[in-house]
C-alpha cells in the first residue's frame, strides 16, 4: 500500500470502533448461549492463552476434500478472510485412506468416522501447514453410539474435519454461504479464538441451523483484533479483498457490509 504505516494504523483503529457492530441479542431458549454459558474471551485473555500462531515455516491453510464436490468460492473466501495462502489438496480416495464408514442406523445415509479422518489428517499434515481442515458433503459420526456430528477438531494438532451434508443442496448460493461461514468460524478456532459473546459475529456459537444462518460472515472488532495480532495483515486491504470475493460470490449482504465499513474508514 502507498499509505504510510501511521495512516494504516489509524484506519485499523477505525475498524475497531464498535459503532458498526450489533451487540448480541438476548438468546432464545434453544440458542447456544442459553445452553452453554460462556463468559467470552477478551483480547488479553486470547494473548495470555499463548495461541497457535502462523509463522514463516507454518504459513499455509490446507483444505482436504473428502470425496469430490464443487467448492465454489470457498478457497478464495478463506484466503481473503485469513490473508494467508490456501491450498486445496486433491480429493481423498476414502477406500485407500482406510476411512471407516457406515450407514446411519435410522436414515440409511452414508457416514464417515471422524476419528479415522483426524488420524489421517495428522499423518498427512504438510510441513508448511498452519492447519489442515478436512471438508466433505458426506455426513459424519464421531462414535458408533452417536447419530451424527457436524464436525470435530483436534486443535492442538491443528486438524479438523467438517461436513456440509446438512447445509442443503450442493452448489446453491445458500450452500456456499454456509460452507464459507463454517470454515471461517472453525479455522478461527485453530488460531485459538474462542466463541464470541460480545457482538453479532461469525464466532458466535450456534446450536441449530437457524441460529448459525443468522450469524454474519464477518468478525466483530474484538475478534478482528485477535486475528490481526496473529496474522499481521493490513485490515483495510483484507476488507477490500473480502468485499471483492463476496461480490463475485453474490453474498450481497456481506459485500454491502464491507463496502460500508471501508467507506466509514475513509479509505475507499
Ligand atoms: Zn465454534
Ligand atoms: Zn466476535
Amino acid at each position: 500500500m502507498s499509505d504510510g504505516p501511521a495512516v494504516q494504523r489509524s484506519a485499523f483503529e477505525g475498524l475497531l470502533v464498535p459503532a458498526a457492530f450489533e451487540p448480541m441479542p438476548k438468546p432464545g431458549p434453544n440458542d447456544w448461549l442459553a445452553n452453554h454459558p460462556e463468559k467470552g474471551q477478551t483480547f488479553d485473555d486470547f494473548v495470555r492463552s499463548r495461541p497457535n500462531k502462523p509463522d514463516a515455516r507454518h504459513s499455509t491453510i490446507y483444505l482436504q476434500p473428502l470425496g469430490t464436490f464443487d467448492l465454489g468460492p470457498l478457497k478464495e473466501f478463506t484466503e481473503a478472510f485469513f490473508m494467508m495462502p490456501v491450498v486445496v489438496q486433491p480429493p481423498l480416495d476414502l477406500k485407500s485412506a482406510r476411512i471407516t464408514s457406515r450407514k446411519n442406523p435410522y436414515t440409511g445415509q452414508q457416514q464417515l468416522l471422524t476419528t479415522d479422518i483426524l488420524t489421517f489428517l495428522r499423518r498427512q499434515l504438510p510441513p508448511d501447514a498452519f492447519c489442515m481442515l478436512g471438508i466433505t458433503t458426506i455426513d459424519l459420526y464421531p462414535d458408533p453410539a452417536w447419530n451424527f456430528v457436524f464436525g470435530q477438531a483436534a486443535l492442538r494438532d491443528r486438524v479438523g474435519v467438517y461436513s456440509f451434508a446438512r447445509y442443503g443442496g450442493d452448489g446453491t448460493k445458500m450452500f456456499f454461504q454456509r460452507s464459507c461461514r463454517v470454515i471461517a468460524h472453525e479455522t478461527s478456532h485453530m488460531f485459538g479464538i474462542e466463541h464470541c459473546v460480545f457482538y453479532r459475529c461469525v464466532l458466535n456459537g450456534s446450536n441449530h441451523l437457524a441460529e448459525s444462518d443468522a450469524r454474519p460472515m464477518h468478525l466483530c472488532p474484538v475478534d478482528l483484533r485477535k486475528l490481526q495480532w496473529s496474522v499481521g495483515f493490513d485490515a483495510i486491504e483484507r476488507y477490500r479483498r473480502l468485499h471483492a470475493v463476496c461480490q463475485r460470490a453474490g453474498f450481497n449482504e456481506e459485500a454491502g457490509w464491507y463496502e460500508r465499513e471501508i467507506r466509514r474508514c475513509g479509505k475507499s
